[in-house]
């Protein structure tokens, strides 16, 4: 796309291919300084760079490769609200500000859609809905507590009985469902690109090809050193890096497991096969552990993702587990051309939560997605911004814990196969479609 990125090229997939063109963002060079250098630029870095500079701090980011290049510009872009736990849940786990917590988690669709609209982003985007199926009886009555539990603190949701689910989906699949009306679906790199943009309008400075090789902390500021050499000199650090984090802050890569998702994409369907899928627009994910996510994109192509090998993809065999699905579940899709393949890394946590550290004054550091990040880690840099601003730490949502490596973790590619071969069985296989 912009020949200022060229040489950090995005992976191809279905949102690289029709995302609008890439703000300039090139490498830095020589030494420069300001009040806050971020680390990584995907949908965290750049929501912090963008309400830090909007309320005047001078806020430079350094990203290795393109803004988006990470999981922000593959993913599903399914903008889904809350977290793995539920509310009541949530409240439980954290007696002090489980309610706000639970507030927060809950108003991160919203978060979304009004960044779109407030700064006029070109993003394809709808508004429809959430819908997520449950794949067994007992997960039928999870989806009916969850519906009940998010109602009661006032949002826009319904149970979906067997035959509503169906005729939502398109499919047969699932034993029931909930719709949760905060959530949606965006192209997601069009998306993280908007963001690029309206940072930048705001005064903040972002350099692609910009790999922070060294942090340094000297009396009260920090040095951010690139791998060519250039240097960023401020006083708060904000790493964003999530699962693509490499060995910058000692042992945190090892507090998360970083396994890549995949996905594929058809051609355009015809007007009659896009009717008989997903008809009224909501996009929609399962309750297994190793979810299916699937939706139209906003030219009808159909996209679903899934899990996949550990390691980095080989050839197009290792996509053809989701294409099969396809053909269970749709069997009018039978034959479609998958026109992309393509995957990328979420980061999970031993407690299923995001986590915020500050191993050092002014270095504040957020990790773990969970996988459902288009809306919370933006949401997440408006307050890693108001914290940052303020030193208020009421202003983050979730309390800041020590950096805490995961035990065995040399082993976790081992551990994950295992882990994944155990789902793949507990999950139960997609069901034919009658
Ligand atoms: C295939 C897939 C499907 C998904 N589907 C959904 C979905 O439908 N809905 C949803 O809500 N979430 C989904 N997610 C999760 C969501 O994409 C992520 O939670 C979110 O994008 C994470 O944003 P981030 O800014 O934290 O990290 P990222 O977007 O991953 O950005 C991290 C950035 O840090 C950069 N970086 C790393 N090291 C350095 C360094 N040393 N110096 C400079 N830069 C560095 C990387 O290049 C990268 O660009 C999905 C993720 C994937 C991978």
């Amino acid at each position: 796309m912009g020949s200022m990125t060229e040489p950090f090229p995005l992976a191809p997939s279905l949102w690289a291919a029709t995302a609008p063109p890439a703000p300039p963002t090139p490498p830095l060079e020589g030494s420069v300084s300001a009040d806050v250098c971020v680390v990584g630029a995907g949908y965290a870095g750049l929501s912090t760079a963008l309400h830090l500079a909007e309320r005047g701090i001078k806020t430079i980011v350094l990203e290795a490769h393109e803004p988006g290049w990470g999981g922000s510009g593959r993913n599903g872009g399914q903008v889904i609200p809350g977290i793995k736990y539920d509310p009541d849940e949530i409240e439980a786990m954290f007696p002090d500000h489980g309610a706000d917590l639970a507030a927060f988690v809950g108003s991160t669709a919203e978060a979304v859609f009004d960044l779109i609209d407030r700064h006029g982003m070109d993003v394809p985007r709808v508004r429809n809905g959430w819908i997520q199926g449950a794949h067994t009886p007992h997960a039928v009555e999870t989806v009916r507590g969850r519906a009940e539990q998010w109602a009661r603190r006032g949002a826009r949701t319904a149970f979906l009985d067997k035959a509503a689910t169906e005729r939502h989906l398109g499919t047969a699949q699932y034993d029931a469902g909930w719709i949760d009306y905060r959530g949606g679906a965006i192209q997601p790199l069009a998306y993280a690109r908007g963001l690029a943009r309206a940072a930048l309008a705001a005064g903040a400075s972002i350099h692609g090809g910009s790999k922070v090789a060294a942090l340094a902390r000297s009396g009260s500021r920090w040095t951010a050193t690139t791998e060519r050499g250039a240097s960023v000199v401020a006083d708060k650090v904000v790493v964003c890096t999530n699962g693509y984090t490499g060995d910058l802050v000692p042992r945190l890569r090892q507090t998360v497991i970083a396994p890549n998702s995949f996905q594929v994409a058809t051609a355009p369907l015809s007007d009659n096969v896009r009717k008989s899928i997903l008809p009224e627009g909501q996009v929609t994910s399962d309750t297994r552990n190793l979810l299916l996510y699937f939706r139209l994109d906003h030219a009808g192509r159909f996209v679903i993702g899934g899990r996949g090998p550990f390691r980095e993809p080989r050839s197009a065999v290792d996509w053809a587990h989701l294409e099969r699905i396809i053909e269970k579940m749709y069997p009018q899709l039978k034959g479609a051309p998958i026109e992309h393949r393509w995957c990328g890394r979420v980061a999970l946590t031993r407690d299923f939560l995001p986590h915020l550290h500050e191993p050092e004054p002014g270095l504040l550091i957020d990790i773990g997605c969970m996988g459902r990040g288009v809306g919370l880690q933006t949401a997440m840099g408006m307050r890693m911004a108001a914290y940052v601003a303020t030193g208020d730490k009421r202003a983050l949502p979730f309390p800041v814990v020590p950096i805490k490596p995961l035990p065995l973790h040399p082993m976790h590619k081992a551990y994950v196969s295992a882990i994944i071969a155990w789902y793949r069985m507990t999950d139960g296989g997609v069901k034919a479609a009658a």
